[in-house]
Order: C-alpha cells, then structure tokens, then sequence
C-alpha cells in the first residue's frame, strides 16, 4: 500500500498518518518531522531547511526529492509507506514517477480554510517524536505531555497566526494543482476532513478499499 495524504496546514495529514500507519502496519514518511529533526540536530540539510520553515515557505524540492528517496529506499518501506506531507509540489510527484515510485491512492483531505486556522490555534506537537494533538479535538491524556514518549508539547513556531496565513498561501498556489494532476492519474480520492478523526480514518480506509 503506497499511499501519501495532500491538505492544507492542519488539515489532519500527521494524525490520519500515524493511525493508518498502525492499522495498515507500513511507516509513515513525514518530510516535515524529517526536516524538523534535521533542523534541531544541525544537520547541513536542517540549515538548509530552517529558514524557509520558519517563513512558511516550501523547502526548495531538490532537498525534499533527496530526503525521500533516500528513505523510500530503506527496508522498512518494501512493503508499502504513507507519505505525509510530499509531494506538495507537481516538480515533487514527477520525482517520484521518474524514480519508479507509483502511488496507489492520493488522498485529499478537505478543510476549509477557516476551520485550518482555528484548528492550528489548537495545536500542540511533541518535539522529540513528531506526535500530534490538538487542545480540544485531540487532547493527551495529561495535559501538555506526549502520550507516546512523555516530552512537554510545543506550539510550533510556524503555527503562529501569520506564518499559517502564508503556509495556506503557498497549499493553494502550490499544492492543491497536485489534486488535478492525480485525478488525471485516476489516483485522487477526497475525504471530508472537517469530520471528527475516527470518521475522517473510516472514509479513508473506505477510499483505499481497506477494512477498519
Ligand atoms: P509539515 O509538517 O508537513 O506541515 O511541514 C512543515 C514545513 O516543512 C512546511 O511548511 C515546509 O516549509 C516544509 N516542508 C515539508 N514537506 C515539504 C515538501 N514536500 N516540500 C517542500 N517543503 C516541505
């Protein structure tokens, strides 16, 4: 199963990741935690990376292309991944077509724009692994701590209200022709993402004919 999810900022790409990953047992590729992590280790592409982040930017594609590839062709991925966040740009999926990587299903998961921002207001991410929570729509059981490894949640510096204006900018002059260029490849399902979390997984697992 090779699946990657496309949506807005917020629109629920990390979460609906993690809980496919786990029932579909393949690994969730998420370029935004890649390039996190690089960033809080100092790496060269983490330099590279920090300054588009922090503008709500597109990190320039040659640097995403190089990131995935290189994951893609670690064992773990034989039997299928989810991509979280790639492509987002049409210069991005064409990548992965030259390179042989064929998507099964492209989900698009739809939110308007004034639900994003409202629901970014919410939310909190764990530094250390990546998991994703929101204040009231997905709470951790104790308050401000990561479920999975107990470190303290952070507001991400580019949920900031202005930063999130910009990034919706970028999703649609960018990314949302990506829905055109997979609907021509038959591959594009949508899903309603401003439904609750569980509902919004049951329709995805239904789009890719997968049982709950
Ligand atoms: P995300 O965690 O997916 O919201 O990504 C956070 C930020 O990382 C984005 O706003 C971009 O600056 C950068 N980024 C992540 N994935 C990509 C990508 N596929 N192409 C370009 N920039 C990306």
């Amino acid at each position: 199963m090779k699946l990657t999810l496309l949506g807005a900022p917020g629109a629920g790409k990390g979460t609906q990741s993690d809980i496919l990953s786990r029932k579909l047992g393949v690994p969730t590729i998420s370029t935004g935690n890649i390039l996190r992590s690089a960033i809080h280790d100092g790496t060269s592409v983490g330099l590279a990376a920090k300054s588009y982040i922090d503008k709500g930017q597109l990190v320039p594609d040659n640097v995403i292309i190089d990131i995935v590839q290189e994951r893609l062709s670690k064992p773990d991925c034989a039997n299928g991944f989810i991509l979280d966040g790639m492509p987002r740009t049409i210069p991005q999926a064409e990548a992965l077509i030259a390179h042989g990587i064929e998507l099964d299903s492209v989900l698009s998961l739809e939110v308007s724009d004034e639900d994003i921002v409202e629901r970014m207001a919410g939310r909190r991410v764990c530094p250390r692994c990546g998991a994703s929570y929101h204040v009231r729509m997905n709470p951790p059981k104790q308050d401000g701590i990561c479920d999975a490894c107990g470190s303290e949640l952070i507001v991400r510096k580019d949920d900031a209200p202005e930063t999130v204006r910009k990034r919706l900018q970028v999703y649609h002059a960018s990314t949302e022709v990506l829905k055109d260029f997979y609907g021509k490849l038959g591959r594009l399902r949508t899903v309603n993402g401003s439904q609750s979390i569980e509902g919004a997984n049951e329709d995805i697992l239904k789009a890719i004919g997968a049982k709950a």
